[in-house]
């Protein structure tokens, strides 16, 4: 086993903004996914989840504690 525990991912989700609909970048850290879009400049969390339709795309926009 190799580490993985430091590994920067990014990538891009087609159409993946909520809000402007352009691609949207994502960054996956040891923090976790953070996307910001520079279209319109929306800031959030994605989730990725596993469903049987295939993938499916979340957001934790609550910032709002
Ligand atoms: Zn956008």
């Amino acid at each position: 086993m190799t580490g993985i525990a430091n590994q920067t991912r990014e990538y891009t989700l087609p159409e993946g903004c909520p809000v402007c609909e352009a691609d949207l970048p994502v960054r996956v850290t040891a923090r976790g996914p953070s996307a910001v879009c520079t279209h319109c400049g929306w800031m959030g969390r994605p989730f990725i989840t596993v469903t049987h339709q295939g993938l499916r795309v979340s957001y934790d926009d609550g910032a709002r504690a």
